[in-house]
């Protein structure tokens, strides 16, 4: 019997709704799975924390995660702090701090999820992005000199390491090589950006070298978003700096549905530490308490967190469950036009796990 410990941080919003959802389905695949077990700790950080302390996470707080086999996160955000004070102080914080270099994030259409592109059939659409999560656009280096005065300058520096590209290019060719169509888009800007992109360009050449059978090609960052809503089926794997990809998966969340369905994975591919798997919604205020946020996002994270834990069967299983409730209307959260609430949808989802280990010839 494996025990995973597992760190809690439902964070700010709805965050602290679909967090304690996902725990109950983790819950629920520990009780269907007879193998596997979970020990869960809940860390009360984020904007609440930061109204008491100052900050949104103690300084010495990641050391709490080490010992830790992942992090289960919510969203970080909130309307009386500042954007750049929430993200910096918790999200950012865990990710570099814990080297969690590659971002990535599925986006798919689930059964019975009314998409917005009509001449897209469900199987055109099947991406992986790849995100650069710890350097470029977000590095955080620049500053502001003569604050507040008209002279006032701001730099904000866009850092690409060769270390830093080289790392998130040879993952996302590894993982374009372990799917069935083996293609990767790699994301650019090399036409007005000479430097940095241009390196990013030469390296990805450099990489595809040790990959002769994944068939990639090179995209405009501005044509590609054309290209999602154009030619979806000619996309498979994609890998982007940190703010191109934070763009395109937000684009492509809303082309496969909405933003409270997809997962995301912040992965450090060594293992030295734990990663981190979170919805891509935010924390959603106008929402917040009335019971109504889409839990789906955190399962599908649940699933890439199962995934990342060498659970494939207990991540099917979830899966399953998960497609199981999307193809029912009635199973829709307000976000899809349905009537159901957080609860029901978490209901759902462990009766259907539930019901699939007690018969797994109908599950299969
Ligand atoms: P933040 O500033 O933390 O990113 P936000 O509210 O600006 O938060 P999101 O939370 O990403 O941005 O969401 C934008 C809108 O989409 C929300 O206002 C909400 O109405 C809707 N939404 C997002 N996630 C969900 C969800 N899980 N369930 C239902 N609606 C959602």
């Amino acid at each position: 019997m494996k025990t995973y410990r597992i760190a809690l941080v439902p964070g700010d919003g709805i965050g602290k709704e679909v967090v304690p959802a996902g725990r109950r389905v983790l819950e629920t695949v520990a009780e269907v799975e007879s193998d596997c077990a979970f020990a869960f700790e809940e860390f009360p950080w984020g904007a609440d924390f930061y109204r008491r302390h100052g900050v949104m996470m103690p300084d010495d707080g990641l050391e709490a995660f080490k010992a830790k086999h992942a992090i289960l996160f919510g969203s970080a955000g909130d309307p009386a702090i500042p954007d750049h004070v929430t993200l910096w102080g918790l999200r950012l914080k865990i990710c570099q701090g814990l080297d969690q270099y590659a971002n990535v994030r599925p986006a798919r259409i689930l059964p019975g999820i009314d998409a917005p592109l009509k001449r897209c059939r469900a199987e055109d659409l099947d991406w992986i992005i790849v995100r650069e999560n710890t350097e470029g656009e977000y590095s955080g280096a620049g500053g502001r000199v003569h604050t507040g005065f008209p002279t006032e300058v701001a730099t904000e520096v866009a850092i690409l390491t060769r270390a830093g590209v080289e790392r998130i290019q040879r993952y996302a060719f590894r993982l374009a090589a372990s799917r069935p169509r083996k293609r990767l888009t790699v994301v650019t800007k090399s036409n007005a950006q000479r430097h940095a992109m241009v390196m990013w360009d030469e390296i990805a050449r450099e990489v595809a070298r040790d990959f002769p059978d994944v068939a990639w090609d090179k995209e405009m960052v501005d044509a590609m978003t054309a290209r999602m809503v154009n030619r979806p089926a000619s996309l498979d794997t994609i890998v982007a700096t940190n703010l191109h990809a934070d763009i395109l998966s937000d684009l492509a969340a809303a082309l496969a549905g909405s933003l409270g369905i997809g997962p995301t994975a912040n992965i450090n591919p060594e293992r030295v530490y734990p990663s981190m798997f979170e919805p891509i919604h935010g924390s959603a205020f106008d929402i917040m308490g009335k019971g109504i946020a889409n839990p789906i996002g955190t399962f599908w994270s649940a699933v890439l967190m199962l995934e990342h834990l060498g659970e494939a069967e207990a991540a099917r299983r979830v899966m399953r469950a998960i497609e199981q409730v999307t193809a029912n209307p009635r199973l829709h959260t307000r976000d899809l036009g349905g009537p159901a609430t957080t609860g029901e949808v978490t209901d759902a989802v462990c009766a259907q796990m539930r019901a699939a280990a007690k018969s797994p010839l109908t599950a299969a």
